[in-house]
């Protein structure tokens, strides 16, 4: 597989490289030259198929030789080794549920298979990786897990004191090992600028070897595509077609891995792209200005995101055509009290409880339905548990939330985490240890 940088399609870099950098010196994203089409045959018969066999057959076309097979198969049987079922309601629209992972959210899929490509490639000899990633509190937990353990690596993550959840918090802060968390006495945009300061910093670039964990890097969305595929699967096997995606946004890379599997030959009737009031893309979508703002704070806090640093990639798979992506995938945004509204009629509707992040998803799907009268599968993904966000629910539906068994082991442990200011040498001094 080779990359080319968005700022510069003439560029080459290999899959090793790209996932190494990160981001592209020129400041652009990573795209593959090279976007194969998956046979008919594959795709007609993917009910026949497990998750990880679809994983792997996707993978394999997208990496080529980049990872020899078996390899990638180990890799893969690694990092997918939990289920992502696709579960009907009692209104006829399915919810595909990204949550069974360790983090308990859809970025365990993208985390953990990036850092057993990582891992993969510094066992040919590579120098130790030091991971720095800030987080608002869904990627930290997924990253760290993601890390944990894996040999060679070191993960520094930096989160806004106060301003993560309690299970969040325990994700980021109890591992050890190779993992140590930093509470920043500052906001999440404070955690992103200590980061960025270490990435442009000498001293600290000539003592480490920085990479940064974030869900711009090629090797994050690669595995988002695979779900996609297995939810069209499991629609299969119900004799299901015509599926419309609604997808919970914010940096646009979980959407933007179901776009990269719609080029890989996924019959998908259509996306929605669903947001909260940060409603940069679904203006957009509508004929707007693609116009950047800052973020605002909202109870679906892992899509507060006011400039989604996938977009770039999306327009490039679509060769800049505004029209044709704005037929494909249609935005809608909703607020807190929306979102509200919403967790309580899917409660009411259909016995289930949804995390804020995917009853904005379902709001888009109830919306696009109603005006609608063409023949559709609706499926909205759920990007988090519910049990991740306990302070949105009102009581009586916040006492059916189930505890995963995973979580409740963790709340038997101790916080371990470093407090810092937001002064870059305080930092620096820090990791300079
Ligand atoms: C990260 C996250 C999102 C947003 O996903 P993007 O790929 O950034 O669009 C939505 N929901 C949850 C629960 C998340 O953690």
């Amino acid at each position: 597989m080779k990359l080319y940088s968005t700022n510069n399609k003439s560029s080459e870099v290999s899959f090793k490289d790209a996932v190494f950098n990160s981001l592209p010196q020129d400041k652009g994203l990573y795209m593959p030259h090279f976007i194969p089409v998956l046979s008919d045959e594959f795709i007609k018969n993917l009910h026949t198929y497990s998750l990880q066999e679809i994983a792997y057959t996707v993978a394999e076309a997208l990496l080529k030789d980049s990872i020899p097979a078996d390899d990638l198969k180990s890799i893969i049987e690694d990092a997918i080794n939990f289920p992502a079922p696709v579960v009907a309601l009692k209104d006829g629209n399915y919810v595909l549920e990204l949550f069974h992972g360790p983090s308990l959210a859809f970025k365990d899929f993208g985390a953990r298979f990036m850092s057993r490509v990582m891992a993969y490639f510094l066992l040919e000899g590579e120098k130790e990786l030091n991971v720095l990633v800030a987080t608002s509190g869904d990627t930290g937990g997924a990253v760290a897990l993601g890390f944990l353990g894996v040999p060679n690596t070191q993960v520094t993550i930096l989160y806004p004191k106060g301003k993560v959840s309690p299970i969040q918090e325990l994700q980021l802060t109890t591992h050890g090992q190779n993992i140590r968390a930093i509470e920043v006495d500052g906001t999440f945009d404070d955690c992103q600028e200590l980061v960025k300061q270490a990435f442009v910093d000498d001293e600290l670039n000539e003592r480490f070897r920085l990479t940064s964990a974030n869900s711009i890097n090629i090797a994050r969305l690669i595995p988002q595509t695979f779900y996609y595929f297995n939810a069209v699967a499991q629609l299969q096997l119900e004799g299901k077609s015509d599926i419309v995606f609604s997808v919970p946004s914010g940096n646009f890379g979980n959407i933007g891995a179901g776009l990269l599997a719609w080029k890989l030959g996924l019959p998908v009737k259509q996306f929605l792209a669903a947001t909260n009031v940060n409603d940069t893309v679904p203006v957009f979508l509508a004929g707007g200005e693609y116009q950047p703002k800052p973020s605002v704070q909202t109870y679906s806090n892992a899509m507060d995101v006011g400039n989604p640093s996938n977009w770039v990639r999306i327009m490039d798979l679509f060769n800049e055509d505004a029209e044709t992506l704005r037929k494909l995938v249609k935005g809608y945004s909703y607020t807190d009290e929306q979102t509200v509204d919403a967790i309580k009629q899917v409660f009411q509707e259909n016995g289930y409880v949804v995390c804020p992040h995917t009853a904005i998803a379902w709001l888009a799907l109830k919306d696009y339905q109603s005006h609608s009268s063409e023949d559709n599968t609706g499926v909205f993904l759920s990007t988090a548990h519910p049990c991740k966000f306990p302070e949105v629910f009102p009581e009586n539906i916040a006492s059916k939330i189930e505890v995963p068994m995973q979580v409740k082991e963790l709340e038997s442990r101790t916080k371990q985490s470093v407090s810092l200011g937001i002064d870059f040498e305080g930092f620096k001094k820090f990791l300079l240890g």
